[in-house]
């Protein structure tokens, strides 16, 4: 039977498309489906680690094993995304009104905290020597 021309195109193109799954990169791990690159070469050959390592009649339920992995991965991280929240204006205004309310209650002392550290020191608290290091120094009290 003749071929005609259309055929041929069509016959390379499904060729094409079967040799294209069929035909692993040289990169690829040798257990078949496995998803993976390899990643140990070796006198049986170049597989990722987890078929590389294991008996040969335990590959398909590896393959299977890795497949199920990527699937569960791929599902999780599409669920666990959080919704965005649009930051709206009155947002903003509110974030910036309680940095305003942060700063004007440490009354714009920027050693207030060293001050309340000395204080509640110098009232019997026990304070990590760090700590005790960290106020004197801000202060300029003796160090
Ligand atoms: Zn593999």
């Amino acid at each position: 039977m003749k071929q005609s021309a259309y055929e041929r195109a069509r016959d390379q193109a499904i060729a094409d498309e079967v040799g294209a799954s069929w035909v692993r990169s040289p990169l690829m791990c040798a257990a078949a489906g496995c998803p993976l690159p390899w990643s140990v070469s070796g006198e049986r050959g170049k597989a990722c680690s987890a078929h590389y390592w294991a008996p040969p009649h335990e590959w398909p339920r590896i393959t299977q094993r890795i497949l199920d992995a990527i699937a569960d991965r791929d599902r999780y991280a599409a669920a666990g995304r959080a919704a965005s929240v649009p930051v709206t204006s009155e947002m903003r205004k509110a974030a910036v009104a309680a940095l305003h309310a942060y700063v004007d209650d440490r009354h714009g002392d920027p050693r207030a905290w060293a001050r309340e550290l000395q204080r509640r020191h110098e009232a019997g608290e026990r304070l990590r020597p760090d700590k005790v290091q960290a106020y004197r120094g801000v202060l300029r009290l003796d160090v």
